[in-house]
């Protein structure tokens, strides 16, 4: 048995090692032309984000919000930003400064005037725009402290504490990189504030300096300044809500306006905003520390489920995602969680049809299905399909003996890794169609739970015979290494094959045949009459596929 299914998968990988070739020798060329169609200015930034990947590697960047070097994101975080992410884009723009102001170090051994105040102008917009990524090198840090230095005892001196956009750019820097020093930055933020009271990046930083001071009433009296400036900004907002916690924990008042404050920075963050699931979070906890447990169990369950939700929205370089209050939160549900599985696997597969996921996923494929059809029958059908390279690449496993089983619901989407060693056995439940470069399929495993699935890298003359004749409604897979990964488009999970050998067929006998397109029991008869193709046990069943999971969309007399 093992034999077969080595030398199936060995056909299966020569076919996938030559596709491989091809596509790195594509993938050469578009860069060359690409590089040559750069803008001199775009192609510096591309430049300098791959130099400074390789200076800062995550060991020298000291970090406080985290261990990884945010350049080495630049490009995911550029293509998420082109699907319009907000938060992506910032992050590409922070960047995009960052590394024009190292760029200036590193080009010039000594700086003119002119050129240390451009470094100073890119460095603070990084910090207006996002600071965390501004994660200076280590040998580098003399430098940008000296630089930061001069231009500030310059300005202190030319100026005669007349306001100019330099000295508040380098006061900004000055701030930013000296944080730590809270009573020293709390006391040169007050001048700060006074010469420049419509900036609200200083109220801002003596709203945090004020909260690490554990001084929250201060904290916060700043931070409503700044909101009076800017009132939808989310860095303040979320501060503010921050700060209201601490008050009324340490003023043992209650929690409302706290809880008031994280739902406004809700409202008005773009939902990957980085901080949303700890808002959850910290949301949870407010209710843990404001009201009796009964009032508060069903509403930190609630707050502590959208949390983990909005964790799968989140950036990949914030996955996976840390978070100080998920530890204090998640043993309370643990429990909880072993107790949820257990009875959802206790339920029939009946109870199972009528899930929500499982009718969005459905109804979803069958919503491209039917486009895909109308797009082959357009006479000047072309196909237009982009998609991202794997983030983690399968290994093809040598045979399934010693692979150890596992379903969906043990697979955790978020982590974005490839569960090596097993094996996920599904049926495919929805018929298959291609979009170039993928074939797309619907898969129920052992629990009945159902999900979509993308296969890539298959052999594309064999495209056809995959769809009609193997993938069918039915037929039974050993997916070897399974991939569950969070769709970069619609942020819904998606089983996600890329070594097409990874998928090994289980044998003709155990497929189910004719099976019914609502219920998936087998040997249904009834057939519809208008497309001839579904089949059901029952009208009950064929209502249901109708009403429930949109038949309609797929039901086509050809
Ligand atoms: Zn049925
Ligand atoms: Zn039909």
């Amino acid at each position: 048995m093992a034999q077969i299914w080595y030398s199936r998968a060995c056909e299966a990988g020569n076919v996938v090692a030559q596709q491989n070739r091809d596509q790195f020798a594509k993938t050469i060329e578009k860069r060359q032309q690409r590089m040559s169609q750069c803008s001199s200015n775009e192609l510096e930034v591309v430049n300098a984000i791959e130099y400074f990947s390789s200076l800062c590697n995550p060991k020298n960047v000291p970090s406080v919000a985290s261990d990884r070097s945010y350049i080495e994101d630049y490009k995911v975080l550029k293509e998420h930003a082109n699907r319009g992410s907000i938060t992506a884009k910032q992050l590409c723009d922070a960047l995009e400064h960052f590394v024009q102001a190292l760029n200036i170090l590193l080009s010039f051994e000594s700086l003119t005037k002119e050129q240390e105040d451009k470094f100073i102008h890119e460095l603070s917009q990084c910090y207006r725009i996002e600071p965390i990524v501004a994660q200076i090198p280590c040998q580098m840090h003399k430098r940008v402290s000296e630089v930061i230095d001069r231009v500030l005892c310059r300005c202190t001196k030319e100026s005669n504490s007349v306001p100019s956009q330099v000295d508040e750019n380098v006061r900004l820097c000055y701030a930013t990189l000296n944080m730590n020093s809270f009573e020293l930055i709390d006391q040169f933020l007050t001048s700060c504030k006074q010469e420049y009271p419509k900036s609200i990046y200083f109220f801002l930083l003596s709203g945090a300096v004020n909260g690490f001071l554990r001084r929250s009433d201060v904290g916060l009296y700043n931070i409503n300044n700044g909101l009076e400036i800017e009132p939808d900004n989310c860095e303040l907002l979320y501060h503010k809500a921050v700060l209201l916690r601490h008050l009324a924990m340490n003023m043992n008042m209650d929690m409302d306006e706290a809880i008031k404050a994280y739902q406004t920075f809700l409202r008005v963050a773009p939902k990957d905003h980085r901080k949303v699931p700890e808002v959850y979070y910290e949301m949870a906890i407010c209710y843990v520390q404001g009201y009796t447990p009964e009032v508060a169990a069903p509403w930190v369950k609630k707050l502590y489920t959208e949390g983990q939700q909005a964790e799968k929205l989140q950036l990949p370089c914030f996955l996976p995602y840390k978070s100080c209050n998920i530890a204090y939160l998640k043993p309370m549900f643990d429990m909880e969680f072993v107790r949820n599985t257990k009875s959802v696997s206790d339920n029939n597969r009946k109870q199972r049809l009528t899930d929500p996921h499982r009718v969005e996923v459905i109804q979803k494929h069958r919503e491209w299905e039917g486009n895909t059809l109308q797009e082959k029958n357009n006479p000047s059908y072309t196909v237009i399909s982009t998609t991202l390279k794997p983030r983690v690449k399968q290994q093809t496993a040598k045979s399934l003996i010693g692979l150890k089983p596992i379903t969906l619901r043990e697979i955790d989407p978020t982590k974005d890794q490839v569960y090596n060693g097993y094996v996920l056995s599904v049926t495919i439940i929805e018929e298959a169609y291609s979009w170039i470069p993928s074939i797309h399929l619907v898969i129920e495993d052992e629990n009945f739970d159902c999900e979509r699935m993308l296969i890539y890298n298959f052999p594309e003359e064999q495209g056809e015979y995959l769809i009609s004749k193997l993938y069918t409604i039915g037929s039974k897979m050993h997916i070897i290494n399974p991939y569950l990964r969070i769709g970069a488009g619609d942020m819904k999970p998606t089983v996600r094959v890329d070594d097409f050998s990874s998928i090994v067929m289980q044998s003709e006998s155990e497929w189910i045949l004719n099976m019914c397109r609502y219920c998936c029991e087998a040997n249904a008869s009834k057939v519809c009459s208008k497309c001839q193709q579904a089949h059901y046990c029952s009208k009950e069943c064929q209502i249901n596929d109708w009403k429930l999971y949109k038949h309609k969309l797929i039901c086509k007399n050809e």
